[in-house]
């Protein structure tokens, strides 16, 4: 598959004009593709297999901000926690505890989302507002036991459907709790670890809507990169 030049020049263009960011998902796509994204100026990459991402990372320039953006799992996050720039798509404690520890070793700070469950399908992973709740007090209340991890925002995905309607409902539910955990973190309340400033969500078939729902990230694979070949 090749890189679409015309339609990344456009979508970029689109976004910086609303300062949203854009990550083009690039897993299952070659390294060659991806560094031709890279010479047209683009930075982040999101990936979803921890393999391919830390094989890639060897291979491609050092300044490409790594996100990972899928379901990640607790015993893996040692493999890309060197180097990572921001992990979407942390729904548990344990993992972030995991994440934690990791990035301790290294000495880094890991930046992280937490993902909100807002599809109607059960098949994607995600917190729900009580369990988003818990994990942002418990970081809140102990930001000694936290001090090598940074939540910036929420991340989440709508369903794959054609009515319109219903994911615009979605997104309007993750917008809101978004709204409503990111003036918490107002400089009254003010933590040092716990900062709610990214909403990622949309992706090729609804950044459109998501970015009209209040968006600031969008994860964009396929419209860039033409359609994924087979994992
Ligand atoms: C694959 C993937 C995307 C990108 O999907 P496209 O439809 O190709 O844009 C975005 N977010 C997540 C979490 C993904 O797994």
């Amino acid at each position: 598959m090749a890189v679409d030049e015309s339609k990344y020049a456009e979508i970029i263009q689109e976004l910086n004009a609303r300062k949203v960011t854009l990550v083009a998902v690039s897993k299952l796509q070659s390294a060659k593709d991806i560094k031709r994204m890279y010479e047209l100026g683009q930075r982040d990459f999101g990936e979803n297999y921890v393999q391919e991402l830390a094989d890639k990372q060897g291979q491609l320039p050092q300044d490409i901000r790594w996100h990972f953006i899928g379901h990640l799992q607790s015993n893996k996050v040692k493999f890309i926690s060197p180097f990572v720039h921001l992990i979407q798509g942390v729904d548990s404690l344990k993992l972030l505890n995991e994440i934690n520890k990791q990035a301790k070793k290294t000495g880094r700070v890991i930046h992280c989302l937490l993902q909100i469950h807002i599809a109607q399908e059960e098949t994607k992973f995600g917190l729900n507002e009580a369990e988003l709740d818990e994990i942002i007090t418990t970081v809140q209340e102990k930001p000694e036991d936290y001090s090598n991890i940074f939540i910036d925002g929420l991340m989440g995905m709508a369903s794959f459907s054609d009515d319109l309607e219903k994911v615009r409902s979605e997104m309007k539910m993750l917008k809101s709790l978004f709204d409503k955990y990111s003036s918490l973190s107002t400089p009254d309340s003010y933590r040092e670890n716990c900062q709610l400033s990214t909403l990622s969500m949309g992706m090729s078939g609804d950044y459109k809507l998501a970015i009209e729902e209040g968006s600031n990230m969008v994860r964009i694979g396929s419209l860039l990169f033409g359609a994924r070949p087979p994992k």
